[in-house]
């Protein structure tokens, strides 16, 4: 097995850390149902519609029911 040559110093090892803790943002795209812009692979929080399906209820059932 490969063995180091010296010890990691306590700057190079923070430096190696340090480059995960960036934040990214999540990307935005458009619903295939309602077209409002929603974040990419959850499901819509207008519509509730992921990949054609209804997973989340995003109204509760009796509006649901009337608006359709
Ligand atoms: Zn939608």
């Amino acid at each position: 097995m490969a063995c180091p040559k010296k010890k990691t110093s306590h700057r190079k090892q923070h430096q190696r850390r340090a480059k995960n803790w960036d934040i990214t943002l999540a990307s935005i795209g458009t619903c295939s149902n309602c077209s409002q812009p929603k974040v990419s692979h959850l499901a819509c929080t207008s519509c509730g519609y992921y990949n054609g399906r209804e997973y989340l209820l995003a109204l509760p059932r009796k509006q649901r029911k009337a608006t359709a």
